[in-house]
């Protein structure tokens, strides 16, 4: 059970008002909004052992290594990751993805085939156009159904010996459709293709375990999950990971270095050049165990009912269409109102103090199947009340009055 008034106590910012009103803050998917012990967590960080890790002797490098390190064993239990080095810190999904993308440059050949689905993000289309573009290699996609799943039965066609990966995302951000990544695992598995899970929309309700899952690569960005920006992870089977090149060259990703020749650091160093966001790594940690005190079954089952309440509240809006209507699906609903843009909706709830998104979501291919501008989408948080989807429904009816 989720406690909603010691929940909503912990979020700072769900006490502001926006233009006046009490803020109402319906986008979700876009990012999270950040309990006090995260903030705290990074302020605690600069205040009492700011310094670089894994290079200093003294004192405080030691303690920030030691900070660090235990936020990638906290991933590790949270993803159940068999070894901590298998969870790489990065600065998000996106960079997670680029490094998987270009690592596959020298494995893939002309011909070869990638798949990925019709409802990605552009994040997980544009790294493999990329890499096609090195390789000669051939782009295809997972067709979708007007409830926004995938046709499974085109997938099985798709796949064939050419197939080298298949890069699907767990959850959709524009439509909240949970995808049977079991299945499109196991079947790509049978052909030898290496599956990559993009998990930054799942991860804020589901837990997922890597291991049970079988996945090569799996994905995630800690600010959907109450965690900072700039911070995510890249899950990767030991074997994958060592097969794959460093992504950036740099400080702490060697062993050795000569002008003649240098030897990369072993996992997960490999892959972490530079001086990385210390303070937002912790925070993810401290994110993820905030998380997990509350609870995913607790988090889903609140959001569940959230999704329920909402998509009958504004299905009774004359006009009111929703897209992305499989059963399989988290707290996100994407719609429009016949006859006005989604812009204008955004901008006018927006002066009564609520938060949505509006327009392609990054997934223009989504917007181009249902031959729409874009959408405006409001994304539930287990922070969220039902007061506050009553609060939406009234700024609709209101906005549709001003604009029809
Ligand atoms: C947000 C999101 C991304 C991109 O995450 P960044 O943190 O911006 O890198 C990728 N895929 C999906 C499905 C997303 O929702």
């Amino acid at each position: 059970m989720i406690d909603i008034k010691k929940v909503r106590a912990d979020f700072p910012i769900l006490n502001s008002t926006v233009n006046g009103k009490p803020l109402v803050y319906l986008d979700n998917a876009a990012t999270s909004q950040k309990p006090q012990v995260v903030i705290d967590a990074i302020v605690n960080y600069y205040t009492t052992i700011n310094s670089n890790i894994h290079r200093g002797v003294h004192t405080l490098s030691q303690k920030a290594t030691e900070a660090y390190e235990q936020a990638r064993i906290k991933l590790q239990q949270h993803f159940n990751a068999k070894k901590s080095f298998e969870i790489i810190l990065t600065a998000g999904t996106t960079h997670s993805i680029n490094i998987v993308a270009t690592g596959f440059t020298s494995f893939l050949k002309k011909n070869d085939e990638i798949i990925v689905s019709a409802m990605e993000h552009h994040s997980n289309i544009v790294p493999w156009q990329m890499l096609c573009e090195r390789t000669g290699a051939i782009l295809k996609v997972i067709p979708m159904n007007n409830e926004g799943e995938l046709l499974m039965n085109e997938y099985d066609k798709l796949l064939s010996h050419k197939t080298k990966l298949v890069f699907v995302n767990h959850v959709s951000n524009a439509l909240g459709t949970i995808n049977p990544i079991q299945e499109i695992i196991d079947k790509a598995h049978n052909v030898g293709a290496a599956v990559l899970i993009d998990g930054a929309q799942s991860c804020p309700h589901i837990k997922p375990d890597v291991q049970k899952l079988d996945a090569d690569f799996y994905v995630a960005s800690a600010h959907k999950l109450c965690g900072p920006t700039g911070v995510g992870i890249l899950y990767g089977k030991e074997e994958w990971l060592n097969k794959l090149p460093p992504y950036q060259g740099g400080g702490e990703m060697i062993k050795q270095v000569t002008f003649e020749k240098t030897t990369y650091a072993d996992l997960p160093h490999k892959f972490e050049a530079g001086t990385p966001n210390i303070a937002g790594v912790i925070a993810f940690g401290t994110a993820i165990d905030y998380m997990n005190k509350i609870g995913f079954d607790n988090i889903a089952a609140y959001e569940n009912e959230l999704l329920a309440y909402a998509t009958k509240k504004l299905l009774a809006i004359d006009g009111l269409k929703i897209y992305g209507t499989s059963k399989n699906k988290t707290s996100v609903i994407s719609f429009n109102i016949e006859n006005i843009h989604p812009y204008d909706i955004g901008t006018i709830i927006d002066k009564l103090g609520i938060a949505v998104r509006t327009g392609h979501h990054c997934a223009q291919p989504v917007m181009d199947f249902y031959k729409i501008p874009g959408t405006v989408r409001a994304s539930f948080s287990f922070y969220n009340t039902f007061e506050e989807i009553d609060l939406l429904y009234n700024a609709l009816v209101k906005a549709k009055n001003m604009l029809c």
